[in-house]
């Protein structure tokens, strides 16, 4: 793979449209021990496509972050749980942010810089 996801600050699960299948509803509300509806209700929001997504929180890297997202840590924590999209992405063996940061990391001198959203 040509990207590491443990160098980043996570910018795929900032992405405002996360899509939850049926099928991704029922694993998290199994993985939470919830009833699919209470799930639902709690963490997925019907976005005006007619898909469900799941609900973000405010951020302070980036505006907002999957509800799902430890934003101390940077990782997930639902991660064997997890959507069907998160487990595609970035479908392929390279990132495009990452290859942007890992870019401007080098360029800035800095591993730790995180350009500005
Ligand atoms: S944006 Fe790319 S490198 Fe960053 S967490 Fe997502 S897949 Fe990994
Ligand atoms: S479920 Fe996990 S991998 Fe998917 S967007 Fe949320 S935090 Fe990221």
């Amino acid at each position: 793979m040509a990207y590491d996801c443990s160098k980043c600050p996570g910018y795929c699960c900032s992405y405002d449209h996360i899509h939850v299948t049926e099928n991704d509803a029922r694993r998290l509300a199994k993985h939470f021990d919830m009833k699919e509806q209470d799930f639902s209700l709690r963490y997925l929001k019907v976005v005006p496509e007619g898909y469900s997504v799941l609900r973000h929180r405010k951020d302070h890297i980036y505006k907002s972050m999957c509800v799902f997202f430890d934003q101390e840590e940077r990782r997930c924590t639902v991660y064997k749980a997890r959507p069907h999209v998160c487990r595609s992405y970035p479908n392929g063996n390279t990132c495009g942010y990452y290859s942007f940061i890992k870019f401007e990391r080098e360029h800035q001198d800095d591993q730790e810089f995180i350009p500005s959203a």
